[in-house]
């Protein structure tokens, strides 16, 4: 590693960093590795959608161009149901953000109190969510703006130290949620273990009211040919006398068009009867022609999987640039670490401790947008302002080599200037 080179070999590399950095500075690039979208060719996979559905008829005969059918069309609810491990009958299928139903269960739980529960969460001294990090900025963001406090709780590679859950759950009463991405987690790709899975659905939480937040935004996003499975939060907590602990999430935002996709809520009777009671004032009903479009395209669970299958072929090409090409560039120096996802949207870099900011506007200086060091924490602030979120899927293989390579001069510019001082 770098740390052991003598003082002229490690001058000598950091020379060499600093003419590959003006080289790469000269070269005026315009390259985004910011945000976890598909790419238009992944968009294409789906462009069939753009002319269904053929017809307007559900199934159950409902004209899906008319009001109506608050938990969504049944069909669309069965294709998904295996997938999100929701039982069809308590999956609602809705429009076309999970982000947005967070937002409204938490809103509700605000405002109107949980099944069962008295007390509205605004009438509560403080409410504090748990924030596994490195996490995914949105659902920080999200709590922050109602003035939910934000704990953040380290992560390892089997999910959220339960330890550290586990004790913050039972003593604090004011702790009311987790932010969970069970499977190919955003950023840093790890799936929840059996155990953690068990583990959060049986532990005894302080207050009556707590909620898991189980976003399962990547349920299908495998990367290799052995997808991951996680274990049945739901089953888990109605086993443990927890029916009500969690709320899941999920969306074909990454499945089909992630500007016009269907979201679903899933979680037990009483909380989907609560939702849905909630819902049916602010609308009176989803947009079934969609839900119906999606019928019509994906047609049951193995076509689902058979899309994935495609989008696999199209983004895993880029994780293995990523791995490739930080693994020639950084390999052995000891200046950074990474992740190797088997699913999912992103990558996170660890880079010396006090260095992610520095990289970033490196790269920024270089024409490479990265997502703000920090984001990956609550506030923003990563106390050891060492992870990057990176984020190959949107463009093309040759501009995510550009790039990556251009991260890894910064990474390795910052790396030995700093091992210098
Ligand atoms: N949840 C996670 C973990 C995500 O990474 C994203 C998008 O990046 C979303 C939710 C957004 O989901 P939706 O498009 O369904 O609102």
């Amino acid at each position: 590693t770098f740390s052991a080179l003598t003082l002229d070999e490690l001058t000598a590399q950091r020379d060499r960093a600093r003419r590959d950095y003006d080289a790469l500075v000269q070269r005026g690039l315009s390259l985004d590795l910011t945000r976890g979208k598909p790419s238009a060719r992944q968009l294409d996979l789906a462009s069939a959608m753009l002319t269904l559905p053929g017809g307007h008829t559900a199934a159950d005969g409902t004209d899906c161009r008319n009001y109506g059918g608050g938990q969504g069309l049944a069909e669309l609810r069965a294709i998904f149901s295996g997938l999100l491990q929701v039982p069809a009958a308590q999956l609602l299928a809705a429009n076309n953000s999970s982000l947005s139903l967070m937002h409204d269960t938490i809103v509700h739980a605000l405002l109107s109190g949980l099944p069962g529960v008295g007390r509205r969460w605004v009438d509560e001294p403080r409410v504090a969510f748990l924030c596994p990090v490195p996490g995914y900025d949105r659902h920080f963001a999200l709590a922050e703006r109602f003035g939910i406090e934000l704990i953040p709780v380290p992560m390892n590679d089997e999910g959220p130290d339960m330890d550290v859950v586990e004790g913050l759950v039972r003593e604090d009463a004011q702790v009311k949620g987790i932010w969970c991405v069970p499977k190919y987690s955003n950023p840093n790709g790890v799936s929840y273990s059996d155990e953690t899975v068990r583990r959060l659905a049986a532990m005894p939480t302080a207050a009556p009211d707590f909620r898991i937040f189980w976003d399962n935004a990547y349920a299908v996003h495998h990367l290799t040919e052995t997808p991951v499975e996680i274990a049945d939060i739901l089953a888990l907590c109605a086993e443990s006398g927890n029916p009500d602990r969690a709320f899941v999430f999920g969306s074909t935002s990454k499945i089909t068009f992630a500007g016009g996709g269907v979201a679903f809520f899933g979680s037990s009777p009483a909380n989907v009867s609560w939702l849905l009671g909630h819902t049916g004032k602010r609308t009176i009903g989803p947009d079934k022609i969609n839900h119906l479009r999606h019928v019509e395209f994906l047609r049951d669970e193995a076509g689902v999987l058979e899309h994935m299958r495609r989008h696999r072929e199209l983004i895993q090409p880029k994780f293995e640039a990523v791995d490739l090409i930080l693994t020639k560039e950084l390999g052995g120096t000891g200046l950074a670490t990474w992740s190797k996802p088997l699913g999912g949207y992103f990558i996170s870099l660890d880079v010396l401790e006090g260095s992610a900011r520095q990289v970033v506007s490196r790269a920024a200086e270089a024409g490479i947008a990265l997502t703000p060091a920090g984001a990956t924490h609550p506030y923003g602030d990563d106390p050891a302002d060492s992870t990057i979120r990176i984020a190959p899927t949107y463009p093309e293989l040759p501009e995510v080599e550009l790039a990556i390579g251009g991260l890894a001069t910064c990474v390795r510019l910052v790396g030995t200037e700093r091992l210098l001082e």
